[in-house]
Formats: C-alpha cells, sequence, structure tokens
C-alpha cells in the first residue's frame, strides 16, 4: 500500500475543507470498501480524511412524516431501526440481505452510496478495465460475465453497482444531501450514480471535495418490499433484485415505485413498468407486461443473457407478494 496522509477532523465544516485544499484526498467512513480498494492500488488517495468520528449518525423525524438518515449510521442500526423496520420494511430487507453481519456493523449509509463494483476484472491488476484505466478496454464483454449489467450498458463497460441499500433508496425517492466549502446540495437518489457511457470512471454526480452528509426519506409508502436472487443465501451481490411499493384499491393500482438491482451501473429505477401499472388492474398478466417493456431494452451477452427471464419473473413476484398482501404473511 502507498503512504499517505490521516486526517481526522472534529467536524464537518473541517472535514469538507480538508479535502477542499487537497484534491487527493478521499474521506473514509467505515473503510470496508475504500480500504480493500487501497490494498490492491486501485484507489490511490493522498490523504485519509477519516469522517467516522463526525456527528452524523442519528435517524431522526422530518416534520412531513419522513426520516432524515444521518450519513454515518451503520447499516446494522438502520436495518435494525423500528422506524425502518415498521414504515420502510424495504429498505430494512434491502440491508439485510446484503454482506454479512461484521460488514454491516462497519459499513456507513454514506459509504454504502459510494461503493464501487464487485465486477472481477476490476479488482485484476492483470485484466484490461476501462473504469480502472480509462481507454484501457473491458474484458468482461468477452470473458465471464454472467453478474454483469443488462440495461444502461456501453460498450466501454457492463458492470452493475453492487448496492442493495440504494435499490431500496431508489424505490423510496430518498434524496442525498452532500456538502462541501461551496455550501451544501441535495440530490435525488435516483440521479446521483451515473451510467458508464464513455467514462466508467465517473460513478457518481459527487464533486471530489464533496461529502455524503444525510439521506432523506419522504413519508412512507403503503406497502413495500425487497426481494433478492442470488447465487447462495447469504453474503452474496444481487444477480437481480427488485425494491417495489405498492397501493391497490379495488384491484386497481394507485401508487407503485419499482427499482432493480443487479442489471446496471447504478439503482435501475423503472419508470416504465410503473407508467404502464399505474391506473391498471393490479393482475399478474400486468405485471409481466410491465416487467417486458422494463426490459425491452436489455442488451445480454451469453453470460447474462437469464438475467432477463430472472428479472421479468422477479418483477411479478415482487409485485404479486404486495399485492396479495403476502409480504406481511
Ligand atoms: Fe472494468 Fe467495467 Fe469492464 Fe468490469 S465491466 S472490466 S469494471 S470496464
Amino acid at each position: 500500500m502507498r503512504p499517505f496522509a490521516y486526517v481526522k477532523p472534529i467536524d464537518v465544516a473541517a472535514a469538507v475543507h480538508a479535502v477542499a485544499t487537497e484534491p487527493a484526498a478521499k474521506f473514509i467512513g467505515g473503510g470496508t470498501n475504500l480500504v480493500d480498494l487501497m490494498r490492491e492500488g486501485i484507489e490511490r488517495p493522498d490523504t485519509v480524511v477519516d469522517v467516522s468520528g463526525l456527528p452524523l449518525d442519528e435517524v431522526a423525524e422530518l416534520p412531513g412524516g419522513g426520516l432524515r438518515i444521518g450519513a454515518l449510521v451503520r447499516n446494522s442500526v438502520l436495518a435494525a431501526d423500528p422506524r425502518i423496520r415498521t414504515r420502510y420494511p424495504v429498505l430494512s430487507q434491502a440491508i439485510l440481505a446484503g454482506a454479512s453481519p461484521q460488514l454491516r456493523n462497519m459499513a456507513t449509509v454514506g459509504g454504502n452510496l459510494l461503493q464501487r463494483t464487485r465486477c472481477p476484472y476490476f479488482y485484476d491488476q492483470a485484466s484490461a478495465c476501462n473504469k480502472r484505466e480509462p481507454g484501457g478496454g473491458c474484458d468482461a464483454l468477452g470473458g465471464f460475465n454472467r453478474s454483469h449489467a443488462i440495461l444502461g450498458v456501453s460498450e466501454s463497460c457492463i458492470a452493475t453497482h453492487p448496492s442493495d441499500m440504494c435499490v431500496a433508496l431508489a424505490a423510496l425517492d430518498a434524496v442525498v444531501e452532500v456538502r462541501s466549502v461551496r455550501g451544501t446540495r441535495r440530490i435525488p437518489l435516483a440521479d446521483f450514480h451515473l451510467l458508464p457511457g464513455d467514462s466508467p470512471e465517473i460513478e457518481t454526480v459527487l464533486a471530489a471535495d464533496e461529502l455524503v452528509t444525510a439521506v432523506e426519506l419522504p413519508p412512507a409508502p403503503a406497502r413495500s418490499r425487497y426481494r433478492k436472487v442470488r447465487d447462495r443465501a447469504s453474503y452474496a451481490f444481487a444477480l437481480v433484485s427488485v425494491a417495489a411499493a405498492l397501493e391497490v384499491r379495488d384491484g386497481t393500482v394507485t401508487a407503485v415505485r419499482l427499482a432493480l438491482g443487479g442489471v446496471a451501473a447504478k439503482p435501475w429505477r423503472a419508470r416504465e413498468a410503473e407508467r404502464i401499472l399505474l391506473g391498471g388492474p393490479a393482475s399478474e398478466e400486468e405485471f409481466l407486461l410491465a416487467a417486458d417493456a422494463e426490459l425491452a431494452p436489455a442488451t445480454v451477452r451469453p453470460g447474462n443473457a437469464f438475467k432477463v427471464k430472472l428479472a421479468r419473473a422477479t418483477i411479478a413476484a415482487t409485485l404479486r407478494e404486495l399485492s396479495t398482501g403476502e409480504d406481511a404473511a
């Protein structure tokens, strides 16, 4: 590992000031991804700014009925919070579906937003990877791409975003609050992560000197659910996941929010499926029709073509559970 300077600021103002004067600095919270990336030589910060002691570790009620989650709230603490478990089950379920208990105890909400892809070629310095070395090529395109993306891909990169939590946040219309020496700005979660295009190394709209300080949730939907399909029951990234919130009255869908994980470089908000579902019958046929429309633009490769059928079935199953109340059983 390269030598680096270590700074531990006492407040948010000092933290953002520390990176403003040091362009090659990185914030570290729980360190569950950044330390791995530094060990592998993929991240090479000159300065590490340790934000773990900042007072950003509370979950607080918002006046309109939502919640404000500090960026340093640990994933395990958030998943266990009774307000999250009862009002936003999709979020609690998503967090508990990710990583191991030990990692969830260390990982922070802010860090979860910023974790980088688990594409194996990204971590292998002997492989070509445009995300690690822009312009270097992409060995995943013709290689082992079972876990890779099918939506929003480019010829530069087909990596997926690894977070479960972010898929739930996308379905919940969460907003990310960030701070720099220029002030505070708020970014809808759905706009926070970027598709690869020609520059897969740029993964979010966050500037290098901006610190994630909180995530805000609007008032909770009536009913929500997270469903994850993976190769083994624990400690595995999603092949496909679905975060959904659904409201049905007299057999008609009156509100729906749907996001997909494991299929794109960002949590994939399924707007086309939502458009078809809203106002229509809450039926299996309609759920499948909406899934087909969302997945129609998929670009598949031999290794990951199965994801289209898997995503279709998982979308329909999740919506069926919510519409029949099976999720509460
Ligand atoms: Fe790198 Fe993306 Fe290709 Fe993986 S898919 S090797 S992260 S460029």
